[in-house]
C-alpha cells in the first residue's frame, strides 16, 4: 500500500506491507489525513518514532469481506482495556498504551491503518471529511471544559494564535461570557473572528484578572504571561508541550492560589457533539492546502512553513 514513513528520513513509499488487525481491532481504509505539529517534530527526530506517520484521519472501517463500511474517526491512544486507568475510562492515560503514528503503533498516513474497535467513532453523514479530520485537535480543545467546567459568566484569555489556540478560543467562546485570543500574528488573529470572540496582539495592553487562561503559545515564555493575567483563585490550562525547561518563579501561583493544570487529548464524542451544535464554526479556515499522498514530501514542506493544517488525500 501507499504510505508515508519516517525511518532515517521522511519518505513516501508505494509498496508498504498492509497492517493486520489484531483481535478486537479493525482495519480502516483512510480517506484523508492531517499533518500535525507532532508529525513535524517526529520528522526532526524528537520522539524517537520509526514507522508510518500520522494520527489525524477520516476513513472507512473495512468490513470482513473487505468492502468499505461506516465512516469513522479514531482516538489515537490504543489502551490495554484491562488496567485500573482503563477501568476508570482513562485509556488516554493507560500505562501500556501505544499511540497511533507516535508511539509503538504505525500511523494513518497510509491506505490502511489499524486501531481497537473501541477507539472508532462514527462520523455523522452531514459532517464533511474536511471538518471531521480536525476532530483530534478540536477534541483537545474541548478537553479543557471536561477538566474545568465553566458556569458561563467567566472571562477567559487564550494565549497563542496557532491552530490549537484558535480551536480553544472558538470552543471556549461558546461556554464563557468573554474570550480574548492573544497572538503575535495579525493575519492569524484576523482569521479567528467568530461569535463574540475578541482578539488582541501580544504587545497590546491586556486587562489581567481572567478567570481562566489557556496557554497555547508553544513557547516557554507563555506560562509566565498566563500567571500575570490570571486572577487570584483563577485557573491556567497548559496546552503547550514545551520541551525546554521553564525558568520562572512559581511564587505568584502560591500567593494567588492559582490552579494550574495540564491538558492534552480529549474525547472525540465531545468534539463531534460540539460540531453538531455549532455547524457554523469556521474550521475550514484552518486548512491551508491538500496534496495527494504521493506528494507527501511537498505537503510536509508546506506544513512546516504554515501554522495552518495541510491535508493528505489518500483514498476515495
Ligand atoms: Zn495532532
Ligand atoms: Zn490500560
Amino acid at each position: 500500500m501507499k504510505a508515508v514513513i519516517f525511518d532515517e528520513a521522511l519518505r513516501y513509499v508505494p509498496d508498504q506491507a498492509e497492517p493486520e488487525a489484531r483481535p478486537g481491532w479493525r482495519r480502516i481504509r483512510v480517506t484523508t489525513a492531517g499533518i500535525c505539529k507532532t508529525d513535524l517534530e517526529i520528522v526532526k527526530g524528537y520522539m524517537g518514532f520509526r514507522g508510518i506517520l500520522g494520527h489525524e484521519f477520516v476513513g472507512r472501517i473495512e468490513a470482513p469481506d473487505g468492502r468499505p463500511g461506516a465512516r469513522v474517526v479514531g482516538e489515537i491512544n490504543a489502551a490495554c482495556g484491562v488496567c485500573d486507568r482503563c477501568a476508570q475510562g482513562l485509556g488516554r492515560h493507560c500505562p501500556k498504551r501505544s499511540t497511533l503514528g507516535i508511539f509503538n503503533l504505525d500511523g494513518c498516513m497510509a491506505e490502511v491503518c489499524v486501531l481497537p474497535a473501541a477507539n472508532l467513532v462514527k462520523v455523522p453523514d452531514e459532517l464533511p471529511d474536511d471538518r471531521a479530520v480536525l476532530i483530534e485537535p478540536l477534541s483537545a480543545a474541548c478537553e479543557i471544559l471536561e477538566q474545568h467546567p465553566l458556569r458561563g459568566s467567566e472571562r477567559v484569555i487564550v494565549l497563542g494564535d496557532g491552530k490549537l489556540g484558535l480551536l480553544c478560543a472558538w470552543v471556549l467562546s461558546t461556554a464563557a461570557a468573554e474570550v480574548t485570543l492573544v497572538g503575535k500574528h495579525p493575519e492569524k488573529l484576523a482569521q479567528a473572528g467568530w461569535r463574540t470572540l475578541r482578539t488582541a496582539l501580544a504587545d497590546e495592553p491586556i486587562a489581567p484578572g481572567a478567570d481562566l487562561v489557556v496557554e497555547a503559545t508553544g513557547s516557554a515564555a507563555g506560562l509566565a504571561r498566563a500567571i500575570e493575567l490570571c486572577r487570584p483563585r483563577g485557573a491556567i490550562a497548559l496546552k503547550s508541550t514545551v520541551a525546554a525547561p521553564h525558568q520562572l518563579s512559581l511564587a505568584p501561583v502560591v500567593i494567588n492560589e492559582i490552579t494550574l493544570f495540564g491538558s492534552r487529548c480529549g474525547q472525540f464524542q465531545d468534539g463531534l457533539a460540539w460540531l453538531a451544535r455549532y455547524p457554523d464554526a469556521p474550521l475550514e479556515r484552518l486548512i491551508a492546502a491538500r496534496y495527494p499522498i504521493d506528494q507527501a514530501l511537498e505537503a510536509f514542506h508546506q506544513a512546516a512553513g504554515t501554522s495552518l493544517k495541510v491535508l493528505l488525500d489518500i483514498g476515495g
